[in-house]
This record gives structure tokens, C-alpha cells and sequence, in this order.
């Protein structure tokens, strides 16, 4: 986990930048020559430009000062420890004030967004630099200054504690939130700009701006948009209620996300892919209809949860199994698991909606080379796996209550399938 993944987003560029997109070109050059000299050939220059590490400080710097002024307040989970936290949910804010801000600048010539794709380079090292020693941070700061001590958790090896993380809300004060602001703003507002400079770049190389990549940024734009408009849903999922902050959160949201997420922008603003009519307008369908799937079972369980089981889900009253979970403090909690819309039908249904999206966004590339797929495989293994860490979990917190639960749902991603 500590050298294959960010390997990978170093690939990804050595493949696009060296080997026209090809896979099977690098690895066969890779396999040649031998891994070191591979990289010694092609690799990208371990010290990026002090211009371009500079430019990501003010990135990450601008984006946590807009964190910290801007307004938006929601409360969060109960933690396992009993705690129940305030976040600064100013997102779609923060979203808003940073799109206009980068097209002025754009616009005036005062800063190009094209540079993002030129520099590409030296930021794929920069943000593997950074989430690195974020994760150090993070593994010191947890040991030594701890935000909430009864919510870490300790695994008695320490390669794991570095790379699932010790504290669950690493925070500055009460309420700077480590992990929410990391998760959401440099990284995934971070995604906006870097489509925009690869479509820039797409459009200086060819002239014109394809179908295929405006698919792309149309969906990711709405999956990005949906996230800050539901920012304080989000801290009801496992990655703010549920996974402590070490390299796999740190490092990913600092320099997976950015270099992995992006990868379709990056494929086409060197590939024309111009799609036929009738393709883009099936794969926008399949996208959108992905979309709302993935909406409508998230708003289901946090309707549910919300008024109690007080509400409609499908123009009828919901049937739900009422939970009883105990925190570490000692303290008896109640809850609910929904039976009923897309819950009663699979356990995840949100998760294949997110599939459906991510599946479409590769398909707007074309099936000339593998590698934008690899956003595909990427997300069928984390939502695959995250079903089972999910359960896992569920089952610890719920006991034979989640048992009974999914002997009623038996279905995990699609009905009759899996
Ligand atoms: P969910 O939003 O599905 O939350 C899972 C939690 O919901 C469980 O731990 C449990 O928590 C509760 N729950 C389980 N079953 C029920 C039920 N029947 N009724 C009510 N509550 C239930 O999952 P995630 O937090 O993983 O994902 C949130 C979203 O983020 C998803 O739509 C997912 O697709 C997306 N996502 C996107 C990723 C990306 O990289 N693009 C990566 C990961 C997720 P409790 O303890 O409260 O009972």
C-alpha cells in the first residue's frame, strides 16, 4: 500500500507522457529495461520546480483560509467514543468563491489555468510529497496531540496505524477538521481546475474542444457539485464517522485523488476522441441515470435517519428495523436500518449507482487504450471492499440485529447478482 499505489499515479503519467496512453508499451519497456533504469529514463525529476511546489502551497493555504472564514455549520455523528462534533460545512461556498475566482484570474491573463496540465509533472511529485508527510503529521500528531484520545485507535502494529490512521477527527482547536477539509477542498475542488486546465490543454493541442471530454467534465462537475451541496451528509459516511486519518485518507486525498481521479481529462486532452451522436448521448444517459440512482439512495437513508422513520420513501410509510447499539462511554444509542425503497432491494444500491457513473465517465474515452478505464477498476475495488468493511463494522456495532437485517436484504450491489 505505501509504494504500489503512489507507483501507480506515477505510471499513469509515464504511460501518457512516454507511451502515448499505451500500458502494455510501458510494461513491456519497463520489464526490458529493467524497474530502475525504467525510471531513471522516464520517471519524472524528483525535485519539482520550486515555482510549481510554491504555487500548490498558495493552493492549499487559499483553499484553508476559505475553510476558516467562510460560514456553514453542521453536526456530525455520534463518534464510537460518544462525541458529537461540530464541522465547518462551507464547501459549496468555498466551491463557488474558487471557480470565480480562478476564471477572473483566467479570464484577466493574470494567472493561466492551462498551467495545471503543463506543470503536470512537477505537481504529480508535489502531491505525493505532501500526502506523504501529511500521513507523518498526522502519525505524530496523533501520538503526541491527540484531539480526542478516546476515539483513537490503535492496532498494535504501527505499518497499520500508519496506514489506517490513529485519530478519527484530528483537529486544530474545536473545530478545524483535518480530515473533512482534506477530503473536500484541495483535492476535490482541486478536480474542477484540473479538468478545466486538461480540457485547455485538449483544446491548445487540437483546436477544438471533443464530446467525450465535455462528458466527462459535465459528470464529474454534477458528482463534485453533489458533494459540497451535501457536505453535511458527508460526514455521516464512513470516510468522516467511520476510517481514522492516516495514509490511506491523507495520502489519497492529497495525491490519489487528484492524479487518479483526473485521469480521463488527462487520456483525452492528448487523444481526439470525438464520440458518434448516438454513443455520447447513451454514455451521458448511463452517467446521469447512475447520477440519480446514487442520489436517491443516499437521500433515502438520510430522510429515514433524519425524522425517525417519520416520513414516505416510494409514496409509502417506510418499514425499518429499530437498532440498539452501545458506544465505548457505555452509553445505550438507538437507530435505525431502512428496509424499505432502494434498501430493501440491495444493502449498497448506492454504491453501484456511483459504479454506473464511473463506468460511463471511462466509456465517454473510448476503448482505444485501457488506461482511462482504470478509474473503473479502481472504484469496483474500493466499493467492493468497502461493502465488506462496511459490514464488518456494521455487524461490530449492531451485533445479531445486523445479522437478521441482512437475512431481509440478502443483496449487496445489484439484486439477484451479488
Ligand atoms: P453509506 O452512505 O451507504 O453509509 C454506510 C452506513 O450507513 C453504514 O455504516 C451504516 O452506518 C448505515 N446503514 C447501513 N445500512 C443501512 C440501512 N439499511 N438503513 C440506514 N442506514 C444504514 O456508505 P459510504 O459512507 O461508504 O458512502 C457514502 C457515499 O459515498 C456512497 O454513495 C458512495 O458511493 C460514495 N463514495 C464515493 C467514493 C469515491 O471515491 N467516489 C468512495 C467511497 C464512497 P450506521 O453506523 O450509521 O448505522
Amino acid at each position: 500500500m505505501f509504494t504500489v499505489p503512489p507507483f501507480a499515479t506515477v505510471a499513469c503519467w509515464i504511460t501518457l507522457e512516454h507511451f502515448d496512453g499505451s500500458f502494455l508499451n510501458m510494461a513491456r519497456a519497463m520489464y526490458e529495461m529493467g524497474f530502475l533504469q525504467f525510471l531513471a529514463q522516464f520517471g519524472p525529476s524528483p525535485s519539482p520546480p520550486l515555482q510549481v511546489v510554491g504555487g500548490y502551497a498558495v493552493w492549499v493555504l487559499f483553499q484553508a483560509a476559505l475553510y476558516t472564514i467562510l460560514p456553514g455549520k453542521s453536526k456530525g455523528q455520534l463518534t464510537p467514543a460518544g462525541n458529537l462534533l461540530e464541522y465547518w460545512t462551507n464547501g459549496l461556498l468555498a466551491l463557488v468563491c474558487t471557480i470565480i475566482l480562478a476564471s477572473g484570474l483566467h479570464f484577466y491573463k493574470v494567472v493561466d489555468l492551462g498551467l495545471v496540465a503543463e506543470n503536470w509533472e512537477g505537481l504529480l511529485v508535489t502531491f505525493n510529497m505532501y500526502g506523504l508527510a501529511l500521513t507523518v503529521v498526522a502519525f505524530l500528531k496523533a501520538h503526541y496531540a491527540p484531539s480526542h484520545s478516546a476515539d483513537r485507535k490503535f492496532s498494535g502494529s504501527m505499518m497499520y496505524d500508519i496506514l489506517m490512521g490513529i485519530e478519527l477527527n484530528p483537529r486544530f482547536s474545536t473545530n478545524w477538521d483535518w480530515k473533512l477539509f482534506h477530503n473536500g477542498r484541495p483535492g476535490i475542488i482541486g478536480w474542477v481546475l484540473i479538468n478545466a486546465s486538461f480540457t485547455i490543454a485538449q483544446y491548445r493541442r487540437f483546436g477544438h474542444v471533443t464530446n467525450s471530454i465535455i462528458i466527462v467534465d459535465i459528470l464529474q462537475a454534477l458528482y463534485i457539485v453533489d458533494f459540497f451541496v451535501n457536505e453535511s451528509w458527508y460526514t455521516r459516511t464512513i470516510d468522516i464517522a467511520l476510517d481514522h486519518f492516516g495514509f490511506y485518507l491523507a495520502w489519497g486525498s492529497g495525491a490519489f485523488l487528484p492524479t487518479m481521479y483526473t485521469l480521463q481529462a488527462q487520456y483525452l486532452s492528448r487523444h481526439d476522441v470525438q464520440l458518434p451522436s448516438a454513443v455520447a448521448a447513451l454514455v451521458l444517459a448511463v452517467g446521469l441515470g447512475g447520477y440519480a440512482l446514487f442520489r436517491s439512495v443516499n437521500e433515502q437513508k438520510d430522510l429515514a435517519r433524519r425524522t425517525k422513520g417519520d416520513c414516505k420513501i416510494w409514496g409509502k410509510k417506510p418499514n425499518f428495523k429499530r437498532c440498539t447499539f452501545t458506544t465505548t462511554d457505555g452509553q445505550k444509542h438507538e437507530s435505525l436500518l431502512l428496509l424499505s425503497g432502494w434498501w430493501g432491494l440491495a444493502r449498497h444500491a448506492n454504491y453501484t449507482g456511483d459504479l454506473l457513473i464511473s463506468y460511463a465517465m471511462c466509456a465517454a474515452c473510448g476503448m482505444g487504450n485501457f488506461l482511462p478505464w482504470t478509474y473503473a477498476v479502481i472504484m469496483t475495488s474500493v466499493l467492493v471492499h468497502r461493502c465488506y468493511r462496511d459490514e464488518q463494522s456494521c455487524r461490530a456495532k449492531y451485533g445479531t440485529q445486523w445479522d437478521e437485517y441482512c437475512a431481509q436484504v440478502p443483496w449487496r450491489l445489484v439484486p439477484g447478482v451479488w
